[in-house]
């Protein structure tokens, strides 16, 4: 019955979840095989673009993968040649997947006419490679690879909790369907940033600092603090961070999952705020000329930008009903805790 304390329950939940996240984390051999990957990616791109780069961003590189994630690569081409020219993203995309179909097996389907051309490659499971492969390849997409930086250092700030958390969310939001842009919920990156705002600005004592508002203690290089037109800046000394900065929350990671649900089902000024981590209160009014959609949550570091532009009135009300499904879910103490998970991501 539910005579067992606050503090134990959630202490077992806790335990729970990182039991039942463990199984389904990227293995060794799994980061092993898609970082060979994209190395073969990247020398077939430097026959296309003599010194291209493809880098990593997205889960494979933010500390949040779950198991058979997808890769999200971005190319970025050698500018400081005495090439005249530059070809195009969509001409990179047209290239770059000729030279991919020619030498690889994988499945190629080339984006070139797409607001962001990209290429799209995949390769199913063999008995040799037991690896899906599914990988986004972009170009030029540097504000990507920023954010990706800004997730890492957060994710290193407080590792088992935000880590945690995140990993947990995105289980829960792939299993209940609310993890779709395309057809009106909200992507991982915008969940994250939930959880970001949560334990920055709502959360007291405060989970995680501010990383974008920290001074930096060093002097800056030009194109450390701008990327075309956009502030980047952020602190990533996480050295002397974690030397300086400790939080004074001692909440574990069950409590923290159940008050988050509980704010976002019931407390949350969906319809008043947007929610924007670089700010000093982690919101502002919507009345701010622009902001008319019914979740806003503005990128870190582009202005104006609505991260969850794609959620629909339907899918805001579907993601709320989760949350809600959820707070009573985590209060039915007469459940055993593994049940009580194993409901929630049913
Ligand atoms: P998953 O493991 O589910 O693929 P992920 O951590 O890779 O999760 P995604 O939502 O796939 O998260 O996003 C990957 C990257 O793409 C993010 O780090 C971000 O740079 C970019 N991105 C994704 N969604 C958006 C968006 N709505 N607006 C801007 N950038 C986005
Ligand atoms: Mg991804």
């Amino acid at each position: 019955q539910s005579s067992m304390s606050y503090e134990r329950y959630t202490a077992e939940l806790t335990n729970c979840i990182i039991a039942f996240l463990s199984p389904i984390l990227p293995t060794e051999e799994e980061y092993r095989i898609k970082e060979a990957t994209r190395r073969q990616l990247e020398r077939l791109a430097a026959k296309v673009s003599p010194g291209a780069k493809l880098l990593a961003f997205g889960s494979m590189a933010n500390g949040f993968a779950l198991r058979n994630s997808d890769m999200d690569l971005c190319c970025l081409i050698n500018r400081s040649g005495d090439q005249e020219v530059h070809p195009s993203a969509s001409e990179l995309v047209e290239m770059l997947s000729k030279v991919i179909r020619e030498e690889t097996d994988f499945n190629v389907l080339a984006l070139p006419k797409a607001r962001i051309p990209i290429i799209k490659i995949s390769r199913g499971s063999t008995s040799e490679l037991p690896y899906e492969i599914s990988c986004d390849i972009g170009f030029e997409n540097r504000l990507a690879l920023e954010n990706t930086r800004l997730l890492l250092s957060y994710a290193m700030v407080d590792p088992p909790r935000l880590r945690t958390l995140v990993l947990f969310l995105k289980v829960w939001t792939k299993r209940r369907k609310l993890n779709s842009p395309y057809t009106g919920t909200l992507s991982s990156y915008g969940y994250t940033l939930l959880v970001l705002f949560y334990l920055t600005h709502v959360k007291r004592p405060a989970v995680l600092p501010n990383l974008q508002r920290i001074p930096p203690t060093r002097p800056l290089a030009p194109e450390e603090v701008e990327l075309n037109g956009h502030n980047i800046y952020f602190y990533d000394d996480m050295a002397t961070l974690r030397k300086d900065w400790q939080s004074q929350n001692t909440e574990n990671v069950a409590e923290l999952l159940i008050d988050f649900f509980r704010y976002f089902a019931k407390e949350h000024p969906y319809s008043r705020e947007v929610i924007s981590l670089k700010t000093e209160t982690g919101m502002f009014g919507k009345d701010a000329i622009m902001w008319n959609a019914e979740l806003c949550i503005e990128d870190p570091f582009q202005h104006g930008y609505n991260v969850s532009r794609t959620v629909t009135k339907d899918g805001l009300y579907t993601i709320r009903g989760e949350f809600i499904r959820a707070t009573r879910i985590l209060q039915n103490r007469n459940q055993r805790v593994s049940a009580q998970l194993a409901e929630l991501c049913e």
